[in-house]
């Protein structure tokens, strides 16, 4: 048996304290199978179809190590567009309201980037951006991911579609080569397995299957 209460999986006081206010009484099969495994520091590969509830499942388990007292970029999102990317962001935002000061910027395409450089000035904890602005900002080095502790790959199938794999290339090289990375996928292509083999260290899978 899966353990589906929210309390169990060892998740700090202030996520904990705020479950009531984001409306979850219990997890969701993806969350409960993944999240414990996240919170172990474990590279994750995680399978579940759209409304699964895969935001909170990494976004839960990415907040529980954010330390935000420091003025580092401890976690990136890669999203597959802007509106995506938005709609994470502000999940986020939710899931860390009673997390002191923590900041989540969005780096999207389609936004001047002079704001997103001023926005930079401040200190980030958590960057959620599309694959393209995130590489323009490693070739400007105004992005230092050099204290990243995970990497989120959310829709990744998406992305490999949108053709992102070289601005995903990018990313690896300016990570942590050992740090934790969490892939999200509605599907499962032979290409995000082959993805996969270069972005993961020792993945655990979880699949959710579609109930009928
Ligand atoms: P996915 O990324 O798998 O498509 P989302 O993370 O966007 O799915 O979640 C879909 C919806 O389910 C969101 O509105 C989210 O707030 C809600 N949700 C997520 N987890 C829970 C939960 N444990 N209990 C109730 N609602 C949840
Ligand atoms: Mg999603």
């Amino acid at each position: 048996m899966t353990e589906s209460t929210f309390t169990a999986v060892g998740l700090r006081d202030e996520l904990i304290d705020n479950l009531a206010s984001l409306g979850y009484d219990s997890m969701t099969p993806i969350q409960s199978q993944s999240l414990p495994k996240i919170l172990a520091g474990q590279d994750l590969i995680a399978q579940a179809k759209t409304g699964s509830g895969k935001t909170a499942a990494f976004g839960l388990g990415l907040l529980n190590a954010i330390d935000s007292d420091s003025r580092a970029i401890q976690a990136l999102i890669l999203c597959p567009t802007r509106e995506l990317a938005d709609q994470v962001a502000d999940a986020l935002r939710k899931m860390a309201r009673l997390i002191n000061n923590t900041r989540i910027v969005t780096l999207c395409g389609g936004v001047p980037i002079k704001g997103q450089l001023i926005s930079l000035e401040n200190a980030a904890h958590i960057i959620v951006g599309t694959p393209g602005r995130i590489a323009d900002h490693l070739v400007r080095e105004s992005l230092d991911l050099g204290q990243c502790k995970t990497l989120v790959l959310d829709e990744a199938d998406r992305m490999l579609d949108m053709g992102f794999e070289p601005q995903i290339d990018a990313v690896l090289e300016a990570i942590p080569a050992a740090n934790q990375r969490l892939l999200f996928s509605a599907t499962f292509p032979k290409e995000i397995a082959k993805l996969a083999e270069k972005v993961m260290h020792d993945p655990v899978m979880v699949k959710v299957e579609s109930q009928h």
